[in-house]
């Protein structure tokens, strides 16, 4: 891949008009990759935008009142990592060994037909069928996130580089060396990819404009092995997106936010991603799940008062929001920032974003369960959704009270639920505006800072909350 380099002289220099100096920043960053096949890339891929806009004209067309955006597929909870606060390996604790098979997987994709799928859990690398999964959701004409807390995903990334072997040796022997120069894989692994695939009728995932690898990291070294109660698990992440991005693949992020996070922590990671060249973040507000809380206090002697935002707390929290999306690479829509800034009031539209997991189409939402639906069609027809969300500051049910999450708020904003004039122009500027150029200052942030304690909130406890 090209690469460009920004490069910032600092001093007095000369001024083309005026011909008198002017002190500059002196800086330097390192060659990084940028987007050498597209002059002018936009924030969001054009084929990707005019993908998704065609299938929401589409809908309204025939005027389908509800309707998937993006199908949050979840073919396992099983995980490999125990995530304060996450809801799901919690919930479903009795059922952590089932799978969803592959055929049922692709069924619901073309089901809801979403034009987006985000592939999670649990720990979706671990799914014995991925590469295929993957595979069939991209020969169905769909757009693929594979959420991963990256714990395998160097694994994957040196399985398509030892399937490259048989059509592209010359590329193989050059990246590997590339690879070990940067430290991301040894010398062990560069002779076990040499050698080839292992089976080489098996797919593998390779790199697709149709496809992100999106990484859940909730903070620096420190809060994120913290959070994920395990240390070193940052340092993976970061290796696996610097590996990923050599290779050619798209990479987002995704961060969620609870009360310990310190906001001006995650700005800095997203001035350091910056450097990276990630492709795209998304950010939201962590939900109180009830299996969560409860896990907190027996396991954690934590009271889950001091790790949940309130809707209050959350407004606080992301103040700063607009302001990041214009500096950073953000997925979303401006209308739904504005709604996490306590700017602008939006309900909930969680049929949008609907979940499917080995219980079925998890109804109402993402996060709550109330029922689990044979068919999308069912989720739809038999979820009373007059019974949830906020409205005018109300929850209808007090589950509600304190989400803001994407999942729910985030297609009432890009479908248009709730416009207001100008909101069209405001997401076409957003969504087709050039990409935030990476921030010099992204370079000076050394984002290592330090191990948890241990296992992070297993060993931290309530110390680790407050401190
Ligand atoms: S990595 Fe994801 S699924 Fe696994 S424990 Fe953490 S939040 Fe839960
Ligand atoms: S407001 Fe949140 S918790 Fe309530 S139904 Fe919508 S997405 Fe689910």
């Amino acid at each position: 891949m090209a690469k460009a380099t920004l490069e910032i002289t600092s001093g007095n220099v000369p001024t083309r008009e005026t011909g008198t100096t002017k002190k500059v920043v002196k800086k330097k960053i390192d060659d990084y990759p940028r987007w050498p096949d597209d002059p002018a890339p936009m924030r969001f891929p054009l084929p990707l935008t005019l993908k998704i806009a065609g299938f929401i004209i589409k809908n309204k067309l025939r005027r389908n009142p509800k309707f998937a955006q993006v199908l949050q597929l979840e073919p396992l909870h099983t995980c490999n990592l125990t995530c304060t606060g996450c809801g799901r390996i919690r919930e479903y604790s009795t059922s952590l060994k089932d799978v969803l098979p592959l055929a049922d997987c692709l069924a619901a994709a073309e089901e809801c037909d979403a034009p987006m799928i985000s592939i999670c859990g649990g720990e979706p690398l671990i799914y014995p069928d991925i590469e295929k999964l993957v595979e069939g959701v991209l020969r169905q004409g769909r757009i693929v996130y594979i959420c991963t807390n990256a714990m395998l995903m160097r694994r994957k990334l040196r399985e398509y580089l030892a399937a490259e072997t048989i059509r592209r040796p010359d590329y193989v022997e050059a990246t590997t060396k590339r690879l070990i120069k940067e430290d991301l894989i040894t010398e062990k692994e560069a002779e076990e990819i040499k050698k080839g695939p292992k089976d080489s009728s098996k797919p593998v995932i390779s790199p697709s404009k149709w496809m992100y690898w999106n990484v859940h990291l909730d903070g620096m070294e420190r809060t994120h092995d913290l959070i994920v109660e395990r240390e070193g698990v940052f340092k993976e992440c970061i290796l696996a997106i610097r590996m990923a991005k050599i290779l050619g693949y798209q990479v987002a992020t995704n961060t969620t936010v609870y009360k310990e996070t310190d906001m001006q922590e995650i700005e800095d990671l997203f001035s350091y991603l910056g450097t990276l060249d990630i492709d795209g973040h998304t950010i939201s507000p962590g939900y109180d799940y009830d299996a969560a809380k409860e896990d907190m206090r027996k396991r954690l002697n934590i009271d889950p008062d001091d790790f949940f935002l309130t809707r209050a707390a959350i407004i606080k929290k992301f103040e700063k929001i607009e302001e990041w999306s214009r500096r950073f690479r953000f997925f979303g829509t401006p209308i739904y920032f504005a709604f996490l800034a306590g700017k602008r009031d939006l309900t909930c539209s969680a049929w949008a974003i609907p979940t499917r997991n080995i219980g079925g189409w998890k109804g109402p939402c993402y996060v709550m369960t109330d029922a689990h639906h044979a068919t999308y069609a069912d989720l739809i027809k038999n979820t009373d959704w007059e019974r949830y969300g906020v409205v005018d500051g109300k929850a209808r049910d007090p589950r509600c009270e304190n989400c803001m999450m994407h999942c729910g708020y985030e297609p009432t904003a890009s479908l248009g639920l709730q416009s207001k004039s100008g909101d069209t122009w405001k997401n076409i500027a957003f969504n087709f505006g050039s990409l935030p150029a990476p921030e010099p200052r992204g370079a000076q942030i050394n984002p290592f800072n330090g191990v948890s304690a241990g296992n992070g909130h297993l060993t931290g406890h309530k110390d680790a909350v407050n401190g």
